[in-house]
């Protein structure tokens, strides 16, 4: 499976902050206490997830309250 991408639809995220908790390799809040993607701080919201994490993110997608956590398409 190749890399795929991960983001946040910030508008519709609701800080409950469970993916940053969760996963906070992929996710972080901002400064603003809205969820987004990252690698190391970088890729800022479109971290692109290596095939053995892929599962990890896509629990998080499907936890998420804000039903936000979307595959890039
Ligand atoms: S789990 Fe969803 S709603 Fe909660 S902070 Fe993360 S993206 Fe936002």
């Amino acid at each position: 499976m190749p890399e795929k991408v991960v983001t946040v639809d910030k508008d519709d995220c609701t800080a409950c902050s469970q993916c940053a908790d969760n996963l906070p390799k992929y996710f972080r809040m901002d400064d603003d206490g809205i969820a987004e993607s990252h690698i190391d701080g970088e890729k800022i919201n479109k971290a692109a997830i290596p095939d053995d994490d892929q599962k990890l993110v896509e629990n998080e997608i499907n936890e998420c309250p804000g039903e936000c956590i979307h595959w890039q398409k």
